[in-house]
């Protein structure tokens, strides 16, 4: 029996992961659930499946949990704050730690799993965009075990040689290459981004997602962090990775060999397959996806452009700088789709708040987990400034 706890377990990934495990009874425990600020949902799920610990962001979230526990009989701790994040995390009942916090937010739990030489399932590409250097070597030193679940990278892992850790050119490795949808302005006319609402923005054509990820797919700057998520994981770098737009989802990604085979790993949509993935590793499980219907299905497959696309190519560009260039690029977004959430900047002006934010930060090298902070917290004011400044212009 493994102890599995979940970071954002209210979430998009958080409730797919607890799909999978009620499929497995036998083999998974829930230890601890971990959420933001969605009560009853949380509530919810403590009665389904009584983890001994529930953790929320905050004191007020944690009482009216408790409250609600309390007169029902379910024996779950609850606690709050980031530092309870984090403990939950290396608790030794805890085998797998399904990382699944949106944002800069679950950088310290995550890594925190990875120094406590956990199994970390890692949704939460930001992490690793901000910290991939000390966040690997922490998975290296400490023996921990890291199995990619964003649906690209599960991809990659599965198409890989076993012993690609040891360097990509060596095991014949010529190029990874990751699909992407385009997301739902792939065709549209670009002059009418202006106009475009939080709404539009997160009706992904094919994955049913969290706000914060929809928006980064319709920028494609969710692609451009998967391409700095791509160098960490498999030890390479920005011109080993091509992007391809491939509009419906069904090749995940793709690794080319030198002898000119390509293997892909094909499926549908649904994020149940690299969380059952994850979870069962190096074994197969049920994961409650349909079988994929080839029969009828049009592949179809493109080149991606920076052009269209600006976020894509600022964050090739920060996958080449290094060092903190990678928190600066993620923070300045997270700022900017927050504010297009909050329906207080435009579309296509998230692109420019991460340029002017990247033309302005100093990159430094990534050494300790104080400088990514640091770097993160200079960015995130500059974004705000750009956002003011902007604010006053109209
Ligand atoms: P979501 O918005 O649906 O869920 C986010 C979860 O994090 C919720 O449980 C929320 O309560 C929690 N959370 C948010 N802010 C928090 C904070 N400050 N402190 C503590 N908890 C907080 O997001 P999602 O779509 O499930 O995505 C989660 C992560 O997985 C993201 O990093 C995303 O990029 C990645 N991912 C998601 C998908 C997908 O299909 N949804 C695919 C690949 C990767
Ligand atoms: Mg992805």
């Amino acid at each position: 029996m493994k102890g599995v706890t979940i970071l954002g377990s209210t979430g998009s990934i958080g409730v797919s992961t607890l799909d999978v495990l009620a499929r497995h009874p036998d083999r998974f425990r829930v230890v601890a659930l971990t959420a933001n600020g969605h009560v009853e949902r949380m509530a919810e799920q403590c009665r389904r499946w009584r983890p001994d610990y529930a953790v929320m962001a905050d004191e007020e979230a944690a009482g009216r949990l408790a409250g609600l526990l309390r007169g029902e009989g379910v024996g779950t701790e609850v606690l709050a704050g980031r530092d309870a994040l984090s403990s939950v995390v290396t608790l030794p009942a805890t085998d797998y730690v399904m990382a699944a916090i949106v944002g800069a937010a679950g950088l310290m739990p995550t890594l925190a799993a990875a120094q406590a030489g956990k199994r970390v399932l890692l949704a939460n590409k930001e992490a690793l965009v901000m910290s991939g250097d000390l966040f690997m070597r922490a998975v290296r030193d400490r023996g921990a075990e890291l199995l990619p679940i964003d649906s690209e990278h599960n991809a990659v892992f599965q198409c890989m040689p076993p012993r690609f850790a040891e360097g990509l050119t060596g095991h014949g490795v010529h190029q990874i290459l990751l699909t992407a949808s385009g997301g739902p302005f792939r065709d549209r006319d670009p002059a009418t981004l202006d106009a475009v609402t939080p709404d539009e923005a997160c009706n992904h054509p094919n994955w049913d997602m969290g706000r914060k990820i929809s928006v980064d797919s319709a920028t494609m700057m969710n692609k451009g962090l998967e391409v700095i998520e791509a160098c960490w994981l498999f030890h390479t770098t920005p011109d080993r990775i091509q992007v391809v737009l491939h509009p419906q989802s069904i090749v995940h990604s793709m690794v080319s060999y030198c002898d000119g085979s390509v293997l892909a790993q094909l499926g549908n949509p649904d994020m149940r397959t690299p969380i059952a993935h994850g979870l069962a590793w190096p074994e197969r499980m049920d994961s409650g996806v349909e079988p994929l219907a080839l029969a009828g299905v049009n592949l179809t497959f493109g080149e991606a452009s920076t052009q269209r696309f600006p976020c894509l190519g600022l964050a090739f560009g920060a996958a080449r700088a290094g060092g903190t260039a990678g928190a600066i690029l993620n923070a300045a977004n997270e700022v900017a789709v927050a504010a297009f959430l909050g329906g207080r900047l435009p579309f296509p002006d998230i692109a420019r708040v991460v340029a002017d934010v990247l033309e302005r930060c100093t990159v430094v090298p990534a050494a300790d987990i104080g400088t990514i902070m640091a770097a993160d917290g200079e960015a995130r004011r500059l974004a705000g400034e750009y956002l003011q400044t902007m604010g006053r212009r109209n």
